[in-house]
């Protein structure tokens, strides 16, 4: 499509509004009660009949930030009740797929609520394309701001009444392309991202104790013997508390593996192969590999593990093809 054909179709489709996804369920006093358990609610006035009863509102309501959650598909993708549209509110960001602006990052989302609602009423809501902002250069790439506004209404006699309004803007872009630094100066200005480090607990310190010695070492139930990876403080086998380590011979195969091309998160190379290592002595344990292509990869291809300092702090167990 030529660019002006898509983006006078883009523009055409601003304004547009998409019709009714009705709630499988009336506001109910089970989903809130379990919303609340899940947020940690303990507001009263959400799940205390008696309580409630002596307030304003004369009885149970549903808390306000619960609102999305009426109208959700549920489990399986879009799965709305009967009654509800077919139409796709999101027909916008698959013409912005098609034209190379595939990327997404969810910049905000507001709820606003009019009033509460409360058990028995049933909601429904309907999407309007809000608008589709100009083209936009960011840190992330170029792209567009997509924004998309649903408004939420309780079904009355005589007149629907809205409830709540739920603003969602996301921003839809092609990603930058990274940049050589042109020079020392460009190369200092430019932003250092370091390798995320592991949460390290009394239950993992001896596994990257080892790696910073150069060691793979396999945590060991002292009740049974059985080896386990990754760490954790309780062996499955017997359920003993007791463990120790054994020092593996880092040798292995790989078991399974994932080439990660996208998206290129600083400062992971790419594409980024990460395999599924099981090492000889039975355990499988996740680890990058290096000194390989990624068309060379093969399952069942013997590897062996050697140790990487990263940002002069973290070593990491990576593993290497024994023969190329
Ligand atoms: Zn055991």
């Amino acid at each position: 499509m030529a660019e002006q054909d898509w983006m006078s179709e883009m523009r055409g489709m601003v304004g547009r509004e998409y019709g009714r996804v009705y709630a499988w369920d009336k506001v109910n006093e089970p989903m809130i009660r379990q919303w609340c358990e899940v947020m940690g609610v303990t507001n009263p006035l959400y799940t205390d009949a008696a309580y409630a009863a002596t307030t304003a509102h004369g009885g149970i309501v549903a808390p306000p930030a619960m609102l999305q959650a009426w109208c959700l598909e549920g489990l399986h993708a879009n799965n709305y009740p009967p009654g509800s549209t077919t139409e796709n509110p999101y027909e916008v960001l698959k013409l912005l797929d098609s034209q190379g602006f595939a990327s997404v990052v969810a910049v905000n989302s507001d709820l606003g609520f009019e009033r509460y609602v409360k058990p028995g009423e049933r909601l429904y809501y309907t999407t309007r394309l809000d608008a589709v902002g100009d083209e936009k250069t960011t840190a992330l790439g170029t792209g567009y701001f997509v924004t998309l506004l649903m408004s939420f209404f309780a079904e009355k006699d005589g007149g629907d009444e809205k409830v709540g309004t739920l603003l969602f803007r996301v921003f839809k872009f092609r990603p930058a392309t990274p940049v050589e630094p042109a020079g020392e100066a460009s190369a200092a200005a430019a932003p250092k991202y370091k390798r995320p480090k592991p949460g390290i607990s009394d239950d993992t310190r001896f596994f990257w104790e080892g790696c910073a010695a150069g060691r793979l070492r396999i945590q060991r139930c002292m009740g049974c013997g059985t080896l386990r990876h990754p760490p954790g403080p309780v062996c499955p086998a017997c359920q003993s508390f007791d463990w120790d380590y054994v020092e593996a011979a880092g040798t292995g195969q790989i078991y399974s593996f994932v080439v990660m091309h996208y998206p290129e998160v600083p400062p992971f190379d790419y594409p980024n192969p990460v395999a599924l290592v099981e090492l000889d002595e039975g355990v499988r344990l996740i680890a990058g590999l290096t000194g390989i292509k990624r068309d060379e990869i093969r399952i069942g291809q013997r590897v062996k593990v050697e140790f990487q300092t990263f940002d002069d702090a973290l070593v990491l167990p990576m593993f290497r093809p024994l023969e190329p």
